[in-house]
């Protein structure tokens, strides 16, 4: 397949990132984090044969998020992808929350949606797919698209342990695929 790989959000001009932070609560940057893992899942995903582009937004550029979003379609829209996958992290004010999901908008976008989360959650809680309509990267691409919420970014354990498995994450992603 030829895969389009975005992390979610980015850094902007003043410093400061438009995705969420559990730095405070034991965890970590949900757009560092997803950065770094993008790098890994590009591999694994190339090393089972599909062709893949991978989207960081510049840093230092932007000084909205809103940016985020014409930049990223503006590269999907250019190419027939077969897939649009973004990498996020989840949060939560409870420190207990924990958990992978994956979340879609088409039926098509289910089919891979479906077997992510399956994968996924040999390695984290298990909180299912989700259908979600209100999302750019879900509901203004032209390939079908997923959204992975990897683990919760505010949860002590799942960031000690995410941390340490990066490989693996992304291996048990590019296996669903
Ligand atoms: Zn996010």
């Amino acid at each position: 397949m030829r895969i389009l790989l975005t992390v979610g959000h980015s850094k902007l001009k003043n410093g400061s990132y438009t995705s969420a932070d559990g730095t405070e609560m034991g965890g970590g940057n949900e757009y560092k984090f997803c950065k770094s893992l993008s790098t890994y899942l590009k591999k694994e995903l190339q090393a089972k044969g599909h062709e893949v582009d991978r989207v960081v937004c510049p840093e230092d550029v932007f000084t909205k998020s809103t940016e985020e979003k014409q930049y990223k379609l503006a590269i999907e829209k250019a190419t027939n992808y077969d897939l649009t996958i973004e990498l996020h992290l989840n949060a939560s004010s409870n420190i207990n929350a924990e958990g992978c999901e994956v979340l879609y908008k088409t039926a098509n976008g289910k089919k891979y949606a479906d077997k992510i989360q399956k994968k996924l959650a040999t390695l984290f809680k298990d909180r299912g797919v989700k259908q979600r309509n209100d999302l750019y990267i879900l509901n203004q691409t032209r390939s079908p698209a997923v959204l992975i919420e990897v683990f919760f970014c505010t949860n002590k354990k799942e960031w000690k342990y995410a941390k340490a498995n990066k490989k693996k994450i992304a291996k048990v992603i590019a296996k669903a695929l």
